[in-house]
Protein backbone atom coordinates (compact mmCIF):
# COMPACT_ATOMS: atom_id res chain seq x y z
CA UNK A 1 0.00 0.00 0.00
CA UNK A 2 3.26 1.90 -0.63
CA UNK A 3 3.23 1.32 -4.13
CA UNK A 4 2.16 3.89 -7.16
CA UNK A 5 -1.68 3.60 -8.05
CA UNK A 6 -2.44 4.76 -11.77
CA UNK A 7 -5.62 5.10 -12.62
CA UNK A 8 -6.34 5.37 -16.29
CA UNK A 9 -9.34 7.29 -16.88
CA UNK A 10 -10.63 10.46 -14.84
CA UNK A 11 -14.58 10.21 -14.68
CA UNK A 12 -16.58 8.87 -12.24
CA UNK A 13 -15.45 5.55 -11.15
CA UNK A 14 -12.02 6.69 -10.93
CA UNK A 15 -13.53 10.10 -9.35
CA UNK A 16 -14.34 7.54 -6.28
CA UNK A 17 -11.94 5.16 -6.20
CA UNK A 18 -8.99 7.55 -5.79
CA UNK A 19 -10.30 9.14 -2.64
CA UNK A 20 -11.48 5.16 -1.41
CA UNK A 21 -7.79 4.36 -1.84
CA UNK A 22 -6.82 6.91 0.64
CA UNK A 23 -9.71 6.12 3.29
CA UNK A 24 -8.68 2.64 2.83
CA UNK A 25 -5.15 3.24 3.94
CA UNK A 26 -3.30 3.78 0.66
CA UNK A 27 -0.03 5.99 1.39
CA UNK A 28 1.64 5.32 -2.07
CA UNK A 29 1.10 7.65 -4.97
CA UNK A 30 -2.32 7.70 -6.67
CA UNK A 31 -1.72 9.16 -10.08
CA UNK A 32 -5.39 9.76 -12.32
CA UNK A 33 -4.96 10.06 -16.40
CA UNK A 34 -7.31 11.17 -18.21
CA UNK A 35 -7.51 12.17 -22.08
CA UNK A 36 -10.06 14.73 -21.39
CA UNK A 37 -8.85 17.64 -20.23
CA UNK A 38 -11.05 18.52 -17.03
CA UNK A 39 -11.10 17.41 -14.14
CA UNK A 40 -13.67 14.60 -13.45
CA UNK A 41 -17.06 15.67 -13.59
CA UNK A 42 -20.64 14.86 -13.89
CA UNK A 43 -21.66 13.47 -16.96
CA UNK A 44 -25.55 13.30 -16.85
CA UNK A 45 -26.04 16.88 -16.74
CA UNK A 46 -24.76 16.76 -19.92
CA UNK A 47 -28.05 15.65 -21.73
CA UNK A 48 -29.91 17.70 -18.74
CA UNK A 49 -28.81 20.69 -17.16
CA UNK A 50 -25.24 21.51 -18.88
CA UNK A 51 -27.07 21.53 -22.38
CA UNK A 52 -29.49 24.08 -21.20
CA UNK A 53 -26.78 26.05 -20.08
CA UNK A 54 -28.44 26.01 -16.36
CA UNK A 55 -25.06 24.41 -14.91
CA UNK A 56 -21.65 25.68 -15.89
CA UNK A 57 -18.46 23.37 -16.02
CA UNK A 58 -17.58 24.64 -12.22
CA UNK A 59 -21.42 23.35 -10.55
CA UNK A 60 -20.68 20.48 -12.21
CA UNK A 61 -17.27 19.02 -10.78
CA UNK A 62 -17.42 15.86 -9.05
CA UNK A 63 -15.26 17.38 -6.42
CA UNK A 64 -13.44 20.69 -5.48
CA UNK A 65 -9.84 20.63 -6.79
CA UNK A 66 -8.83 21.42 -3.34
CA UNK A 67 -10.37 17.84 -2.15
CA UNK A 68 -7.96 15.61 -4.22
CA UNK A 69 -5.40 18.05 -3.54
CA UNK A 70 -6.07 16.80 0.33
CA UNK A 71 -6.42 13.39 -0.45
CA UNK A 72 -2.76 13.59 -2.62
CA UNK A 73 -4.15 12.33 -5.85
CA UNK A 74 -2.31 13.78 -8.73
CA UNK A 75 -3.60 14.63 -12.12
CA UNK A 76 -2.23 14.06 -15.66
CA UNK A 77 -5.06 15.53 -17.46
CA UNK A 78 -5.21 16.06 -21.80
CA UNK A 79 -2.85 12.58 -21.52
CA UNK A 80 -4.23 9.75 -23.08
CA UNK A 81 -2.65 5.87 -22.35
CA UNK A 82 -2.18 4.43 -25.69
CA UNK A 83 -0.52 0.81 -24.04
CA UNK A 84 -0.20 -0.84 -21.12
CA UNK A 85 2.85 -3.41 -20.38
CA UNK A 86 2.52 -5.53 -17.91
CA UNK A 87 5.63 -7.13 -17.26
CA UNK A 88 7.78 -4.30 -17.01
CA UNK A 89 4.44 -2.77 -15.27
CA UNK A 90 4.51 0.65 -17.20
CA UNK A 91 1.29 2.42 -18.91
CA UNK A 92 2.48 4.31 -22.22
CA UNK A 93 1.24 7.83 -22.65
CA UNK A 94 0.94 9.30 -26.04
CA UNK A 95 3.82 11.47 -26.48
CA UNK A 96 5.82 11.67 -23.45
CA UNK A 97 7.66 8.63 -20.65
CA UNK A 98 6.51 5.62 -19.77
CA UNK A 99 5.11 5.53 -16.12
CA UNK A 100 5.81 2.65 -14.04
CA UNK A 101 2.95 1.64 -11.46
CA UNK A 102 2.42 -0.75 -8.60
CA UNK A 103 -0.79 -1.48 -9.49
CA UNK A 104 -2.89 -0.95 -12.10
CA UNK A 105 -6.86 0.85 -12.18
CA UNK A 106 -8.38 0.91 -15.74
CA UNK A 107 -11.91 3.47 -15.49
CA UNK A 108 -11.69 3.88 -19.28
CA UNK A 109 -15.52 3.96 -19.60
CA UNK A 110 -17.25 3.93 -22.59
CA UNK A 111 -17.63 6.18 -26.04
CA UNK A 112 -20.77 7.10 -27.89
CA UNK A 113 -21.33 3.89 -30.71
CA UNK A 114 -20.67 5.96 -34.18
CA UNK A 115 -23.00 5.61 -37.12
CA UNK A 116 -21.30 4.83 -40.99
CA UNK A 117 -23.68 6.88 -42.59
CA UNK A 118 -23.26 9.14 -45.67
CA UNK A 119 -23.04 12.67 -44.21
CA UNK A 120 -22.37 11.79 -40.35
CA UNK A 121 -18.93 14.01 -40.90
CA UNK A 122 -20.72 17.35 -41.92
CA UNK A 123 -20.68 20.19 -39.33
CA UNK A 124 -24.16 20.17 -37.38
CA UNK A 125 -24.02 16.63 -36.72
CA UNK A 126 -22.92 15.68 -33.47
CA UNK A 127 -23.15 12.76 -30.86
CA UNK A 128 -23.09 13.63 -27.13
CA UNK A 129 -20.67 12.12 -24.68
CA UNK A 130 -18.34 14.65 -23.70
CA UNK A 131 -17.85 18.31 -22.48
CA UNK A 132 -16.16 19.05 -26.05
CA UNK A 133 -19.65 17.47 -27.18
CA UNK A 134 -21.80 20.13 -25.29
CA UNK A 135 -19.51 22.65 -26.32
CA UNK A 136 -19.56 21.89 -30.14
CA UNK A 137 -23.71 21.51 -29.97
CA UNK A 138 -24.18 24.47 -27.95
CA UNK A 139 -23.97 27.38 -30.71
CA UNK A 140 -26.88 25.50 -32.93
CA UNK A 141 -29.39 25.67 -30.34
CA UNK A 142 -31.68 28.52 -31.76
CA UNK A 143 -35.40 29.08 -31.13
CA UNK A 144 -37.07 28.03 -34.23
CA UNK A 145 -34.68 26.22 -35.45
CA UNK A 146 -34.85 22.51 -36.97
CA UNK A 147 -33.54 19.80 -34.29
CA UNK A 148 -33.22 16.28 -35.39
CA UNK A 149 -32.31 13.36 -32.86
CA UNK A 150 -31.42 9.76 -33.80
CA UNK A 151 -32.28 7.58 -31.21
CA UNK A 152 -35.04 7.43 -28.50
CA UNK A 153 -33.09 6.03 -25.96
CA UNK A 154 -32.60 8.35 -22.69
CA UNK A 155 -30.02 10.40 -23.71
CA UNK A 156 -32.24 11.23 -26.97
CA UNK A 157 -35.23 12.00 -25.23
CA UNK A 158 -33.51 14.11 -22.34
CA UNK A 159 -31.38 16.01 -25.34
CA UNK A 160 -35.27 16.49 -26.94
CA UNK A 161 -36.45 18.17 -23.69
CA UNK A 162 -34.10 20.07 -23.62
CA UNK A 163 -34.02 21.11 -27.31
CA UNK A 164 -37.37 21.83 -27.05
CA UNK A 165 -37.51 24.04 -23.82
CA UNK A 166 -35.06 25.99 -25.73
CA UNK A 167 -37.62 26.57 -28.71
CA UNK A 168 -36.20 24.26 -30.98
CA UNK A 169 -38.80 22.08 -33.52
CA UNK A 170 -37.82 18.94 -32.62
CA UNK A 171 -38.09 15.33 -34.21
CA UNK A 172 -36.97 11.94 -33.04
CA UNK A 173 -36.29 9.25 -35.06
CA UNK A 174 -36.26 5.76 -33.92
CA UNK A 175 -35.40 2.29 -35.68
CA UNK A 176 -37.54 0.07 -33.27
CA UNK A 177 -41.46 0.30 -32.65
CA UNK A 178 -41.09 2.22 -29.64
CA UNK A 179 -39.14 4.77 -27.56
CA UNK A 180 -36.51 3.48 -25.04
CA UNK A 181 -37.64 -0.47 -26.19
CA UNK A 182 -34.25 -1.77 -24.60
CA UNK A 183 -34.69 -0.69 -21.08
CA UNK A 184 -38.74 -0.31 -20.58
CA UNK A 185 -42.20 -2.10 -20.62
CA UNK A 186 -44.56 -0.84 -23.68
CA UNK A 187 -46.42 1.48 -21.23
CA UNK A 188 -43.52 3.22 -20.20
CA UNK A 189 -42.81 4.02 -23.72
CA UNK A 190 -46.03 5.15 -24.57
CA UNK A 191 -46.14 7.14 -21.86
CA UNK A 192 -42.71 9.18 -22.59
CA UNK A 193 -44.06 9.42 -26.32
CA UNK A 194 -47.06 10.28 -24.87
CA UNK A 195 -45.90 13.61 -23.15
CA UNK A 196 -42.87 14.35 -25.27
CA UNK A 197 -46.01 14.45 -28.32
CA UNK A 198 -47.94 16.80 -25.88
CA UNK A 199 -44.93 18.89 -25.52
CA UNK A 200 -44.48 19.32 -29.14
CA UNK A 201 -41.81 16.67 -29.87
CA UNK A 202 -42.60 14.90 -33.12
CA UNK A 203 -41.78 11.27 -32.40
CA UNK A 204 -41.28 8.79 -35.73
CA UNK A 205 -40.78 4.96 -34.75
CA UNK A 206 -40.08 2.34 -36.76
CA UNK A 207 -37.55 4.63 -39.05
CA UNK A 208 -33.92 4.46 -39.97
CA UNK A 209 -31.96 7.08 -40.75
CA UNK A 210 -29.81 6.73 -44.15
CA UNK A 211 -27.90 9.64 -44.56
CA UNK A 212 -27.46 13.42 -43.47
CA UNK A 213 -27.03 16.02 -46.24
CA UNK A 214 -26.40 19.79 -46.73
CA UNK A 215 -24.10 22.00 -48.65
CA UNK A 216 -21.13 22.84 -45.94
CA UNK A 217 -23.13 21.80 -43.52
CA UNK A 218 -26.06 19.14 -42.68
CA UNK A 219 -29.44 20.70 -43.84
CA UNK A 220 -31.76 17.40 -43.91
CA UNK A 221 -31.91 13.89 -42.72
CA UNK A 222 -32.94 11.39 -44.87
CA UNK A 223 -34.46 8.54 -43.76
CA UNK A 224 -35.33 5.15 -44.49
CA UNK A 225 -38.59 5.64 -45.55
CA UNK A 226 -37.60 7.94 -48.29
CA UNK A 227 -38.98 10.99 -46.32
CA UNK A 228 -36.69 14.14 -45.63
CA UNK A 229 -36.02 15.89 -42.75
CA UNK A 230 -35.39 19.66 -42.20
CA UNK A 231 -32.14 19.76 -40.00
CA UNK A 232 -30.08 22.81 -38.53
CA UNK A 233 -28.94 20.49 -35.90
CA UNK A 234 -28.98 16.96 -35.49
CA UNK A 235 -27.56 14.58 -32.40
CA UNK A 236 -27.19 10.57 -32.57
CA UNK A 237 -27.67 8.82 -29.67
CA UNK A 238 -27.40 5.52 -30.66
CA UNK A 239 -25.99 3.63 -27.61
CA UNK A 240 -22.14 3.03 -26.85
CA UNK A 241 -19.12 1.16 -26.95
CA UNK A 242 -16.67 -0.01 -23.76
CA UNK A 243 -13.24 1.31 -24.37
CA UNK A 244 -12.04 -2.32 -23.82
CA UNK A 245 -9.17 -1.91 -26.45
CA UNK A 246 -6.16 -1.51 -24.44
CA UNK A 247 -7.52 -4.29 -21.77
CA UNK A 248 -7.37 -6.42 -25.35
CA UNK A 249 -4.44 -5.56 -26.60
CA UNK A 250 -2.43 -6.16 -23.18
CA UNK A 251 -3.87 -9.62 -22.66
CA UNK A 252 -6.55 -8.59 -20.66
CA UNK A 253 -9.67 -11.10 -20.64
CA UNK A 254 -12.49 -9.18 -22.76
CA UNK A 255 -16.15 -9.84 -23.57
CA UNK A 256 -18.15 -7.42 -23.71
CA UNK A 257 -16.28 -5.43 -21.42
CA UNK A 258 -13.20 -6.03 -19.83
CA UNK A 259 -14.35 -9.27 -17.62
CA UNK A 260 -13.89 -8.35 -13.69
CA UNK A 261 -14.77 -10.62 -10.67
CA UNK A 262 -16.87 -9.90 -7.83
CA UNK A 263 -14.12 -7.37 -5.92
CA UNK A 264 -13.36 -5.75 -9.72
CA UNK A 265 -10.59 -7.74 -10.20
CA UNK A 266 -9.55 -8.37 -13.80
CA UNK A 267 -7.84 -11.59 -15.19
CA UNK A 268 -4.26 -9.74 -13.79
CA UNK A 269 -4.38 -9.64 -9.96
CA UNK A 270 -2.58 -6.50 -10.05
CA UNK A 271 -5.38 -4.73 -12.44
CA UNK A 272 -8.65 -3.86 -10.75
CA UNK A 273 -11.03 -2.26 -13.69
CA UNK A 274 -14.52 -0.34 -12.47
CA UNK A 275 -17.44 1.35 -14.22
CA UNK A 276 -19.02 1.50 -17.66
CA UNK A 277 -15.76 -0.52 -19.17
CA UNK A 278 -16.20 -3.96 -17.23
CA UNK A 279 -18.27 -6.96 -17.59
CA UNK A 280 -19.17 -8.51 -14.28
CA UNK A 281 -21.16 -10.77 -12.51
CA UNK A 282 -24.26 -9.55 -10.99
CA UNK A 283 -24.67 -11.32 -8.01
CA UNK A 284 -28.70 -9.87 -7.65
CA UNK A 285 -29.48 -10.96 -11.35
CA UNK A 286 -26.93 -13.82 -11.49
CA UNK A 287 -25.99 -12.93 -14.72
CA UNK A 288 -23.32 -10.39 -16.99
CA UNK A 289 -23.43 -7.62 -17.46
CA UNK A 290 -22.61 -4.21 -18.21
CA UNK A 291 -23.78 -1.50 -17.36
CA UNK A 292 -23.90 2.00 -17.77
CA UNK A 293 -24.98 4.17 -14.79
CA UNK A 294 -23.28 6.73 -12.55
CA UNK A 295 -24.58 3.95 -9.09
CA UNK A 296 -22.64 1.20 -11.00
CA UNK A 297 -19.26 3.50 -11.57
CA UNK A 298 -19.06 4.45 -7.83
CA UNK A 299 -20.24 1.29 -6.24
CA UNK A 300 -17.75 -0.88 -8.13
CA UNK A 301 -14.82 1.97 -7.52
CA UNK A 302 -15.46 1.09 -4.08
CA UNK A 303 -15.03 -2.29 -4.46
CA UNK A 304 -11.93 -1.95 -6.54
CA UNK A 305 -10.32 0.36 -3.80
CA UNK A 306 -10.98 -2.14 -1.05
CA UNK A 307 -9.42 -4.69 -3.13
CA UNK A 308 -5.96 -2.87 -3.78
CA UNK A 309 -6.05 -2.04 0.08
CA UNK A 310 -6.10 -5.83 0.80
CA UNK A 311 -10.14 -5.19 2.47
CA UNK A 312 -11.76 -6.95 -0.20
CA UNK A 313 -15.81 -6.32 -0.22
CA UNK A 314 -17.81 -7.94 -2.70
CA UNK A 315 -19.55 -5.62 -5.37
CA UNK A 316 -23.35 -6.72 -4.96
CA UNK A 317 -24.75 -3.52 -5.12
CA UNK A 318 -28.60 -3.08 -7.15
CA UNK A 319 -28.37 -1.66 -10.08
CA UNK A 320 -30.07 1.83 -10.17
CA UNK A 321 -30.47 4.64 -12.92
CA UNK A 322 -32.68 8.15 -13.52
CA UNK A 323 -33.17 10.39 -16.13
CA UNK A 324 -34.54 13.55 -16.20
CA UNK A 325 -37.02 14.86 -18.89
CA UNK A 326 -39.02 18.26 -18.47
CA UNK A 327 -40.59 18.16 -14.81
CA UNK A 328 -40.09 14.01 -14.99
CA UNK A 329 -38.23 12.20 -13.04
CA UNK A 330 -37.36 8.72 -13.79
CA UNK A 331 -36.45 6.48 -11.27
CA UNK A 332 -34.99 2.99 -12.34
CA UNK A 333 -34.49 0.51 -9.33
CA UNK A 334 -32.81 -3.20 -10.83
CA UNK A 335 -33.28 -4.53 -14.18
CA UNK A 336 -36.39 -5.36 -15.75
CA UNK A 337 -35.09 -7.58 -18.82
CA UNK A 338 -36.47 -11.13 -18.85
CA UNK A 339 -39.61 -9.68 -16.87
CA UNK A 340 -42.94 -12.20 -17.37
CA UNK A 341 -45.62 -9.28 -16.12
CA UNK A 342 -45.54 -5.11 -15.70
CA UNK A 343 -47.91 -4.12 -13.68
CA UNK A 344 -48.61 -0.53 -14.11
CA UNK A 345 -49.67 2.37 -11.34
CA UNK A 346 -51.20 5.71 -12.00
CA UNK A 347 -52.52 6.70 -15.60
CA UNK A 348 -50.43 6.23 -18.59
CA UNK A 349 -52.67 8.42 -20.73
CA UNK A 350 -52.98 11.52 -18.45
CA UNK A 351 -50.57 13.13 -16.22
CA UNK A 352 -47.29 13.26 -15.84
CA UNK A 353 -46.75 10.37 -12.58
CA UNK A 354 -46.44 6.84 -13.31
CA UNK A 355 -44.55 3.68 -12.29
CA UNK A 356 -44.22 0.23 -14.39
CA UNK A 357 -43.22 -2.61 -11.55
CA UNK A 358 -41.68 -6.01 -13.23
CA UNK A 359 -42.37 -9.26 -12.10
CA UNK A 360 -40.76 -12.72 -12.92
CA UNK A 361 -42.75 -15.59 -11.77
CA UNK A 362 -44.04 -13.51 -8.89
CA UNK A 363 -40.88 -11.64 -7.65
CA UNK A 364 -40.24 -7.64 -7.87
CA UNK A 365 -37.10 -7.62 -10.06
CA UNK A 366 -37.42 -3.99 -11.08
CA UNK A 367 -39.26 -0.52 -11.12
CA UNK A 368 -39.56 2.37 -13.36
CA UNK A 369 -41.15 5.00 -11.40
CA UNK A 370 -41.67 8.45 -12.88
CA UNK A 371 -42.24 11.24 -10.24
CA UNK A 372 -43.38 8.47 -7.85
CA UNK A 373 -40.71 8.24 -5.22
CA UNK A 374 -42.23 5.83 -2.82
CA UNK A 375 -42.48 3.04 -5.79
CA UNK A 376 -38.61 3.61 -6.16
CA UNK A 377 -38.10 3.48 -2.76
CA UNK A 378 -40.13 0.72 -1.59
CA UNK A 379 -39.60 -1.01 -4.93
CA UNK A 380 -35.59 -1.38 -4.32
CA UNK A 381 -36.51 -3.21 -0.83
CA UNK A 382 -38.96 -5.41 -2.71
CA UNK A 383 -36.43 -6.19 -5.14
CA UNK A 384 -33.33 -6.87 -3.38
CA UNK A 385 -36.05 -8.88 -0.64
CA UNK A 386 -37.00 -11.44 -3.44
CA UNK A 387 -40.34 -10.49 -2.25
CA UNK A 388 -44.14 -12.19 -3.89
CA UNK A 389 -46.36 -9.41 -3.63
CA UNK A 390 -49.86 -9.82 -4.25
CA UNK A 391 -50.25 -8.37 -8.27
CA UNK A 392 -53.54 -7.24 -7.86
CA UNK A 393 -52.97 -4.47 -4.80
CA UNK A 394 -49.91 -4.34 -6.19
CA UNK A 395 -51.73 -2.64 -9.51
CA UNK A 396 -54.15 -0.63 -7.49
CA UNK A 397 -52.68 2.77 -6.70
CA UNK A 398 -54.71 3.53 -3.73
CA UNK A 399 -52.53 0.82 -2.18
CA UNK A 400 -49.92 2.28 -0.54
CA UNK A 401 -46.16 0.75 -1.28
CA UNK A 402 -45.00 0.26 2.23
CA UNK A 403 -47.90 -1.59 3.23
CA UNK A 404 -47.65 -3.67 -0.17
CA UNK A 405 -43.62 -4.08 1.27
CA UNK A 406 -45.28 -5.32 4.74
CA UNK A 407 -47.85 -7.80 3.39
CA UNK A 408 -45.14 -9.13 1.17
CA UNK A 409 -43.75 -12.58 1.50
C1 LIG B 1 -25.18 12.48 -21.83
C2 LIG B 1 -25.16 11.39 -20.79
C3 LIG B 1 -26.16 11.34 -19.84
C4 LIG B 1 -26.14 10.34 -18.87
N1 LIG B 1 -27.12 10.32 -17.93
C5 LIG B 1 -27.06 9.41 -16.92
C6 LIG B 1 -28.02 9.42 -15.87
O1 LIG B 1 -28.96 10.23 -15.86
N2 LIG B 1 -27.87 8.54 -14.86
C7 LIG B 1 -26.84 7.63 -14.82
O2 LIG B 1 -26.72 6.83 -13.88
N3 LIG B 1 -25.92 7.58 -15.83
C8 LIG B 1 -26.01 8.45 -16.86
N4 LIG B 1 -25.08 8.42 -17.87
C9 LIG B 1 -24.06 7.36 -17.85
C10 LIG B 1 -22.91 7.73 -16.93
O3 LIG B 1 -22.46 9.01 -17.22
C11 LIG B 1 -21.80 6.71 -17.09
O4 LIG B 1 -22.29 5.45 -16.68
C12 LIG B 1 -20.58 7.11 -16.28
O5 LIG B 1 -20.01 8.29 -16.80
C13 LIG B 1 -19.53 6.00 -16.28
O6 LIG B 1 -18.40 6.45 -15.62
P1 LIG B 1 -16.97 5.80 -15.90
O7 LIG B 1 -16.02 6.50 -14.98
O8 LIG B 1 -17.07 4.34 -15.86
O9 LIG B 1 -16.62 6.12 -17.42
P2 LIG B 1 -16.67 7.44 -18.30
O10 LIG B 1 -17.54 8.48 -17.68
O11 LIG B 1 -16.94 7.00 -19.68
O12 LIG B 1 -15.17 7.99 -18.21
C14 LIG B 1 -14.07 7.35 -18.74
C15 LIG B 1 -13.00 8.40 -18.95
O13 LIG B 1 -11.78 7.77 -19.33
C16 LIG B 1 -11.21 8.45 -20.42
N5 LIG B 1 -10.34 7.52 -21.15
C17 LIG B 1 -10.72 6.46 -21.92
N6 LIG B 1 -9.65 5.84 -22.42
C18 LIG B 1 -8.56 6.53 -21.98
C19 LIG B 1 -7.15 6.38 -22.17
N7 LIG B 1 -6.66 5.40 -22.92
N8 LIG B 1 -6.32 7.27 -21.58
C20 LIG B 1 -6.82 8.27 -20.79
N9 LIG B 1 -8.14 8.45 -20.58
C21 LIG B 1 -9.00 7.59 -21.16
C22 LIG B 1 -12.45 8.90 -21.20
O14 LIG B 1 -12.17 9.93 -22.12
C23 LIG B 1 -13.35 9.36 -20.06
O15 LIG B 1 -13.05 10.67 -19.68
C24 LIG B 1 -25.09 9.39 -18.86
C25 LIG B 1 -24.08 9.44 -19.84
C26 LIG B 1 -24.11 10.43 -20.80
C27 LIG B 1 -23.04 10.48 -21.84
Amino acid sequence: MKGTCVIVGASHAAAQLGPSLRESGWEGRIIMIGDEPHLPYHRPPLSKEFLAGRKQLADIRIRPEAAYRKAGIEFLLGRRVTAIDRERKRVRIEGEDDLPYDVLALTIGSRARRVDLPGTGLPGVHYLRNISDVDAIRPGIRSGAEAVIVGGGYIGLETAAVLRAAGMRVTVVEMMDRVMQRVTAPDVSAFYTRVHREEGVDIRCNIGVAGFEGHGRVEAVRCSDGTCLPADLVIIGVGIVPNTELARAAGLKVENGIVVDDFARTSDAGIVAAGDCTWHQSAVYDRWLRLESVQNAVDQARAAAGTLCGKPARYDALPWFWSDQYDLKLQIAGLSQGYDEAVTRGDRDHGRSFAAIYLKAGRVIAVDAVNRPPEFMIGKKLITGGHIVDRVRLADAAVAMRDLLTAAK
